[in-house]
């Protein structure tokens, strides 16, 4: 798995003001091969429109224009060239043919690149950037081009000034390294730019290959990213077992954690669900195809498409928020038992009725509650990831009789709201003593795992 590590750096003046001015061109480029890239999706969008009348299919894979403006289109084996599209407007302006292999190639990442070279006689001073950051600045132009045709993702935009940040360097980047003279401070090289002293305060592990560092920008200070490759994924003994918190899903409150925190599911979500519940509902016995059903359906599909990005902005919040704090998230694995034993429906079972008044036993109130959790972990597992933190889960069983504190076990029903021991005497609020019980269970389980242990997911 990949794992990436932030360490904020203090570069000395000069290596601030090489780091300045290395933005500053790279940004030139990006704007530079992008207009050039844009020229060409011009061509190509102009082509789309007169498509019909020259009677050739038009491809945006195989549309082609060379830099010095001739457009061409394939048909079979043969490459057919349109000179200045705006002219032809319904006249076939085809000026010549020839075989397809003597076409220019296409401005892509590839012709970019090749580019490079002449780029630099032209402009000597961009000889000052390290080759392979100006690749990476052609990827980003390209990852751009490919997130908007493939991902329908926005047009790409031009970088104003500011706009772009951080320089990526693509191999042979080496560990920080420990000062000489003066012990427990630490450096790096940065190539071209030159030695920067870093707060390498959480080693990377020494089993990590790392593949790429990034230099960035981020409100006038400086950070490196390193991002590294991990052949199994384990606790690092240098990683901070206090950064850790045990979560407890509920459907009182949305979790409750063990730092005494939790969060309830906010009012306007609540809402909005209690909303879509009734429109199912008068949907579902309403009579098909009649004018209702399809009124009821259509504010039915109004009401699904705002809940679900309420929710969804909620969910994103309360990861961002726990990863921001958190280096080692603990959670109940919802999936080990299944759908017939969710955390704590599984009490409900008698149909007693939660505080709020509502039924905990109600189907729908625990079809929420599904949906939530699973797109709560579902997020929380792609951000970690990217983040680099550890998401660890156990089972759920017990979680909410056993004390965090002593180990007893004392049984509750769900209206007792609040966990009295009577081997300890630790009396705390139910589900804070579950969230301790959580992330003591899952310490103790990652404290177990060595560096040979199969990946932890
Ligand atoms: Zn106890």
């Amino acid at each position: 798995m990949m794992k990436s590590y932030k360490y904020r750096i203090y570069p000395g003046k000069s290596e601030e003001g090489k780091l300045e001015n290395t933005l500053s061109m790279c940004r030139h480029l990006y704007n530079w091969s992008l207009r050039e890239r844009n020229n060409n999706y011009q061509l190509w969008k102009q082509a789309k429109t007169i498509e019909k009348s020259i009677n050739v299919e038009v491809d945006k894979k195989v549309i082609f224009s060379s830099p010095m403006g001739q457009f061409f289109y394939k048909r079979g084996n043969e490459a057919i060239s349109v000179k200045t599209l705006t002219r032809i407007e319904g006249i076939l302006g085809i000026m010549f043919s020839s075989t397809w292999e003597n076409v220019p190639r296409n401005i892509n990442y590839n012709y970019q690149q090749d580019n490079l070279s002449s780029l630099k006689e032209e402009r000597p001073w961009f000889k000052s950037v390290h080759s392979q950051v100006l690749q990476d600045v052609l990827g980003r132009v390209d990852e751009a081009y490919e997130g908007f045709y493939n991902e329908g993702k926005g047009y790409p935009k031009y970088k104003k000034k500011g706009q772009y940040s951080s320089i990526t360097y693509p191999q042979n980047i080496k560990f920080p390294k420990e000062d000489e003279k003066t012990p427990g401070k630490y450096k790096i090289n940065v190539s071209k730019i030159g030695e920067t002293k870093i707060v390498y305060h959480r080693h990377m592990p020494k089993v990590a290959t790392i593949k790429t560092l990034t230099i960035e920008k981020d409100g006038g200070k400086w950070f490196a990213c390193f991002s590294c490759e991990l052949k199994h994924t384990h606790i690092e003994p240098e990683q901070d077992l206090s950064k850790s918190i045990g979560i407890d899903m509920g459907l009182i409150d949305f979790y409750y954690g063990s730092d005494g925190s939790h969060v309830e599911v906010p009012k306007y979500l609540r809402k909005s669900e209690k909303k879509l519940q009734n429109l199912q509902r008068r949907f579902n016995n309403e009579e098909k195809r009649t004018k209702r059903w399809y009124k009821l359906l259509k504010s039915l599909q109004k009401v699904h498409y705002k809940v679900r990005s309420q929710r969804e902005d909620f969910l994103h919040k309360e990861a961002n928020r726990l990863l921001k704090d958190f280096d080692i998230i603990i959670y109940e694995d919802l999936n080990i038992q299944g759908l017939k034993r969710r955390p704590k429906p599984k009490q409900d079972e008698g149909g007693k009725y939660l505080p709020n008044g509502a039924s905990a036993k109600s189907g729908l109130n625990k079809s929420i509650s599904d949906v939530s959790w699973g797109k709560f972990f579902e997020i929380l597992k792609y951000k970690a990831l990217v983040r680099g933190r550890t998401l660890k889960a156990i089972d759920p069983k017990y979680t909410s009789q056993i004390c965090s504190q002593c180990g007893s076990m004392v049984e509750k029903s769900l209206s007792m709201r609040t966990h009295i021991c009577p081997v300890c005497g630790l009396i705390i609020p139910r589900d804070y003593n579950s969230a301790l019980y959580i992330k003591r269970l899952g310490l103790e389980s990652l404290s177990k795992v060595t560096q040979e242990a199969p990946a932890i997911s």
